[in-house]
């Protein structure tokens, strides 16, 4: 079955129970579990291991949280880690004006749809955009940026039959300014490697055309290269920011954290489809859960520790510790589950979990059964709720009529308390289980 990292993480740290406090020992095991999610997730191995060793810091010393699971704590740490990272520097772009921005990056990454995706977000802005073809070498570059232009109602400076791009950027410049537009997009060629005479002829490019912002878009899904092609045009033209694509796919868009790690250069924006609208700033708490493969695990986290009253919690814990666990204590168990939201969007909050229990009906039946469950429990007197041990069989009959349910159905919910009951002693016996384990239940 498909194990989460929260699910490897709990795994990797059941020696944590009784512990106070975490340390590099105890938290050897989760820290290799969330190393090998970041490799799966394409982030270059070099980097993973310097994120790790930053995490690690962080975390050690921190206490063990009572009201999750250290596993789901260290998601968060870690969660928290990787957003600040992601979102250092600002998704601006300069505000001077007029704007000159040069787009740079391999062939395929969506330069020349990003090109007209900026422009057209630009213009709403009140820009007026104008954008040049330097892209001679990929036959169908030029069409395709004069197709978007026109899609868009934006002007185009093509010039064929020459080699000369600086030449063509500063022609293009020219006319741009003459014709009093103020947003200069430069759209230049990629390769599917990087060469160095695409490398020299950019580096000329940016020397005559002098541009604002060097932006490099690069394909989400590019794994651990990205730290090369990042690395290689920072050097030649000083990147001013990175522009993600196809994040609609199932990337897991490690490439960001890559590439955040080698230029120290923001990641401005994402391209979101296919279509010129699909673009949007970047989102750094977004990348970081699709990195780590947690959906939206984390808000969970944080939605648990905002609900659960700690001292309800506390009490609970003691209640059950001394054995005596009744259906008052089931019933505030129902309602703090119910405070988290609907079972559905629990569900579907936990990697992987919200389709399938969709498609299974799950949710609904969890819900319901809760729902029949809270109706039996109430229409039981304070009394019988607080000594199970009064419900004899006209007391269940009377029950169940009041909760319209089947007289089997209160027999079940009986059961399963006495169940719970008999494990919570058994754990009390053991005395294996600190109180903060207890809690958590
Ligand atoms: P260039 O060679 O870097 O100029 O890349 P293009 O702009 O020609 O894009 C290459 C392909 O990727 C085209 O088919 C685009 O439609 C597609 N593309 C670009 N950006 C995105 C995006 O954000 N999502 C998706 N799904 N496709 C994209």
């Amino acid at each position: 079955m498909f194990e989460s990292l929260t699910d490897k993480l709990t795994n990797a740290m059941r020696h944590l129970r009784g512990t106070a406090k975490l340390s590099e020992e105890n938290m050897a095991e989760a820290l290799k579990e969330v190393r090998a999610a970041l490799l799966s997730a394409d982030v270059h191995f070099k980097v993973a291991r310097a994120f790790i060793e930053r995490v690690k810091e962080k975390c050690v010393g921190q206490d063990v949280l009572k009201t999750v699971t250290p596993g789901q704590q260290i998601i968060k740490i870690i969660n928290d880690e990787l957003t600040a990272l992601l979102g250092e520097g600002s998704t601006e772009l300069s505000s001077k004006k007029p704007l000159k921005i040069m787009m740079v990056g391999l062939q395929g990454g969506g330069k020349t749809t990003t090109s007209a995706k900026l422009a057209k977000s630009l213009k709403k802005d009140g820009y007026k955009p104008h954008l040049v073809a330097c892209d001679i070498y990929r036959p169908a570059a030029i069409d395709q940026l004069e197709t978007v232009a026109g899609q868009i109602g934006v002007p185009c400076f093509a010039k064929r039959g020459t080699p000369d791009v600086p030449a063509i950027g500063e022609e293009g410049l020219r006319e741009a300014l003459a014709a009093g537009d103020d947003l200069i997009i430069f759209d230049t060629a990629g390769r599917l490697q990087i060469d160095e005479q695409l490398i020299d002829e950019i580096k000329e490019l940016k020397r005559r055309v002098n541009p604002d912002e060097v932006l490099l878009v690069v394909d989400g899904a590019i794994g651990q290269e990205a730290v090369n092609v990042a690395k290689t045009f920072n050097e030649a033209v000083q990147l001013t920011g990175i522009v993600m694509t196809k994040l609609d796919g199932d990337a897991r868009g490690g490439a960001a954290l890559s590439m955040k790690e080698i230029t120290e250069v923001p990641i401005k924006f994402a391209g979101t489809g296919e279509k010129l609208d699909d673009f949007d700033v970047f989102h750094p708490d977004r990348m970081a859960s699709r990195i780590l493969g947690m959906g939206d695990v984390v808000s969970l986290v944080e939605k648990a520790q905002e609900t659960i009253d700690e001292k309800d919690a506390a009490n609970m814990a003691e209640r059950m510790m001394s054995g005596d666990f009744n259906f008052e204590d089931m019933l505030k168990q129902f309602r703090q589950i119910k405070k988290l939201g609907s079972m559905s969007s629990i569900m579907g909050m936990l990697p992987g979990m919200g389709k399938m229990a969709g498609n299974m009906g799950m949710d609904d039946k969890a819900e319901k059964q809760m729902k029949r469950s809270e109706a039996i429990i109430l229409s039981m007197t304070p009394k019988e709720r607080q000594k199970p041990q009064l419900l004899n069989s006209s007391r269940r009959t009377r029950i169940a009529r009041g909760s319209g349910v089947k007289l089997a159905e209160v027999n079940q919910l009986i059961k399963q308390h006495m169940q719970m009951k008999k494990m919570m002693k058994k754990m009390q016996g053991g005395g294996k289980m600190g109180k903060g384990n207890m809690k958590k239940m």
